[in-house]
């Protein structure tokens, strides 16, 4: 079919003059045959790359979708233009699928809806496989892939499902065309859908990530002063009507309930009724209200154009979450804001998360072993391993999910069919934890947000310059202040500690040279440098006993040689208060000297070489972890360091009474270090 009936169908059943970006080649392909998936953000017009040329193909376009509500909105929406859609999915009764069936069969839909669940009924394949098909549409197809952050065990069935429609019951030759649509999906989870829906030769367009009229501002607020925060935003009429991310319902009732004084204000989350949930949201889409507190289970599928702000009240999950949900400000294309607050506390919010629905291996090791050779009830077996409620829930969904074992109707378990369970769930699970430093690092980060946005997401025909409007490209100097004499000095003293040994663990810098300050202002110096140039962080995983430790290390940036520029060049966020300025005792008085120097210097007197069998034994220790890949300290410990250097043993003997050391680091190194000694008498 030629473009031109492309277009005379868009502006004759869908009542539009022109396409959007990107329409036009997205419905060329598949009206041509093609497999694609099109990745673009949320409001960009996904629905009629498949709505138009289902059409032009004619016949029925098979449409699944994941949410019952999705489905009756597109429905109602097709049926206004005309358009002949049905759906079935759980909400309906037996007598009214039973005529959506009979009507498909007659070959009177344009559109048929379906939740993935229905393709697992008997017979239902093979009932739609009595027509063929003009096009197979998956929408929100991320939820297919484990690596999203959306999964759905009832997506996974596709994959064997849809050949059987594809190819039809006469095994026809050419096999109807797959579109899958989704608005979040990075280049991984892009990858597995591919592979999954098994889309042969499959085109993929991803696009349109770039948001040029929202401004992405990040802040580190501690958690008690954000609510606060939100009340001076909102206090602005120009930022309404606005949503508000929080991370749980409690919070979210929290902020609810304290902006309810001040403004219009609606919840929503999963914890309330369906009638409830569906009130609040017609209210705020009608604009009835304006402040919507809700938690991530808000907004798929809303079309609200003018919401002016977003705030994220905690850090999201995933970079894949937050995108979603700030992609929810100016749909009407007009200027809107996006602010996140997180501190440190989110990040190990979201660690102790993870550990509770990712639960070790070993857990789930336990459970498959216990069901190995006989099948087990389920609250049985439970007693019987006497795991905690949530653990065990979680520890048997993911042995589920990876096909470690299967569960039948009255719960009882038996081995799985995939013995490569393990593999397949630790991957998932570091994933998991790589997608949770990436929102950290984000978080962090000093460059462009939307262009971190637009990479993340692996938009290629991006432009790819900043957006000159985010908190990095554009400062908000209201919500900044210059660093305090206590606070140049501290940041000095780093600068100092990494031009001596450039690399160094932050928690390490701050237990052995900064404890005196609270961890958090610590941090909140770190951040500020980085910001400024003066430092760069790293994100760093060692495995010990069986568990990955995050840690972050830091190394002398492109200012870092330049510490009378500190002042000047470093800005503080105004919401942190000035560190306590220190008071001047006799002994400091006259010199800035950190106390890591201090401590040290009667040592150095007293024994005139111990500097250089410190310094070599940290360079050995380096060298060793470098090649295990393994941070410094798990090797041996600053402390045990410095005691052997300071003691010189002679034997493995005087080594191993050194404080710190022991029968195993002697055993395993204890010939290097005398080695090292000898050598540097
Ligand atoms: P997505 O699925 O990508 O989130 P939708 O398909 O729901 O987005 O479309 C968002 C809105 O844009 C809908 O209201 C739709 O009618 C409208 N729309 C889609 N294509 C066009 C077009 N070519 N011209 C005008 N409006 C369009
Ligand atoms: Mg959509």
């Amino acid at each position: 079919m030629a473009i031109a009936t492309l277009q005379s169908l868009l502006k004759e059943r869908f009542g539009f003059d022109s396409f959007r970006p990107y329409q036009e080649e997205v419905c060329q392909a598949t009206l041509s045959g093609h497999d694609a998936l099109l990745v673009m953000p949320t409001g960009a017009g996904k629905s009629l790359c498949y709505q138009l040329p289902g059409l032009a193909r004619e016949g029925t376009t098979l449409v699944i979708s994941p949410l019952l509500a999705l489905m009756e909105d597109q429905v109602a929406k097709l049926k206004t233009l005309g358009l002949r859609a049905e759906r079935i999915h759980s909400g309906r009764d037996r007598a009214e699928s039973r005529r959506v069936c009979e009507a498909y069969l007659r070959g009177e839909l344009e559109y048929l809806f379906v939740a993935p669940e229905r393709l697992a009924v008997p017979g239902f394949i093979e009932m739609l496989a009595r027509k063929e098909l003009s096009l197979i549409a998956v929408d929100e197809a991320h939820c297919i892939s484990q690596w999203g952050h959306d999964f759905r065990p009832e997506y996974r069935m596709l994959g064997a499902r849809l050949p059987l429609l594809r190819f039809g019951a006469d095994r026809r030759k050419n096999p109807t065309p797959v579109l899958a649509l989704t608005a979040t999906a990075t280049p991984t989870v892009q990858r597995d859908i591919i592979a999954q829906l098994h889309l042969s030769e499959s085109k993929a367009f991803i696009h349109g990530f770039r948001r040029s009229n929202i401004a992405v501002e990040v802040l580190e607020v501690p958690q008690a002063d954000r609510a606060d925060m939100i009340v001076e935003i909102l206090n602005d009429p120009t930022r309404r009507p606005a949503i508000i991310y929080s991370s749980t319902r409690k919070n979210a009732e929290a902020i609810a309930s304290f902006l309810e004084s001040k403004f219009s204000v609606s919840l929503y989350h999963a914890g309330l009724s369906k009638e409830a949930r569906e009130k609040t949201q017609t209210k705020f889409i009608e604009g009835k209200v304006d402040v919507m507190v809700a938690t991530v289970a808000f907004g798929m599928g809303i079309d609200k154009a003018d919401v002016r702000t977003v705030i994220h009240a905690a850090l999201p999950s995933s970079l894949e979450a937050y995108y979603q949900e700030i992609g929810r400000a100016g749909r009407d294309g007009k200027e809107s804001k996006a602010l996140l607050m997180w501190s440190y506390a989110d990040r190990k919010m979201h660690e102790f998360l993870l550990s509770k629905n990712y639960p070790d291996a070993g857990v789930c090791q336990k459970i498959f072993d216990a069901v190995k050779g006989r099948s087990e009830n389920k609250d049985a077996l439970k007693v019987k391993l006497g795991l905690d409620d949530d653990l065990y829930e979680s520890a048997l969904e993911k042995l589920w999910i990876h096909g470690g074992i299967e569960i039948d109707a009255s719960e009882n378990l038996r081995v799985g069919t995939k013995p490569g369970w393990k593999a397949t769930y630790l991957r998932q699970r570091q994933h998991r934890v790589e997608q949770m430093n990436l929102m950290g690092a984000y978080a962090e980060g000093s460059r462009c947000r939307m262009l971190g946005l637009v990479k993340h997401f692996g938009d290629e025909q991006d432009s790819g310059i900043v957006c000159g409007i985010c908190d990095i490209c554009a400062p908000n100097e209201s919500r900044l202040r210059a660093p305090n004499a206590a606070e140049i000095m501290a940041m000095e003293t780093i600068l100092k500690l990494l031009r001596e040994w450039d690399g160094q663990s932050i928690g390490k810098i701050h237990r052995e040279n900064l404890s005196r300050l609270e961890r958090k202002t610590f941090e909140n110096l770190v951040n500020a440098m980085t910001k400024a140039g003066f430092v760069y962080l790293q994100e760093e995983v060692f495995e010990k006993d069986g568990k990955s430790i995050h840690y972050r290390s830091a190394y002398l940036g492109s200012l870092g040689d330049k510490p009378s520029e500190l002042a000047a060049r470093v800005k503080i966020l105004s919401t942190l208060a000035p560190m306590a300025q220190k008071k001047r005792s006799p002994k400091t008085s006259r010199s800035k000297k950190s106390s890591i120097i201090k401590e040290k210097a009667p040592e150095m007197v007293a024994d005139s070489r111990r500097p250089q069998r410190v310094q070599a034994l940290k360079e050995w220790r380096i060298e060793l972890a470098r090649a295990k890949r393994v941070p410094a300290f798990t090797i041996l410990s600053d402390r045990t360091l410095n005691a052997i250097a300071s003691e010189n043993p002679s034997d493995l003997d005087k080594l191993q009474a050194v404080h710190g050391m022991g029968p195993k680091l002697v055993e395993k190194h204890g010939k290097a270090i005398l080695s090292i000694l000898s050598q540097t008498p």
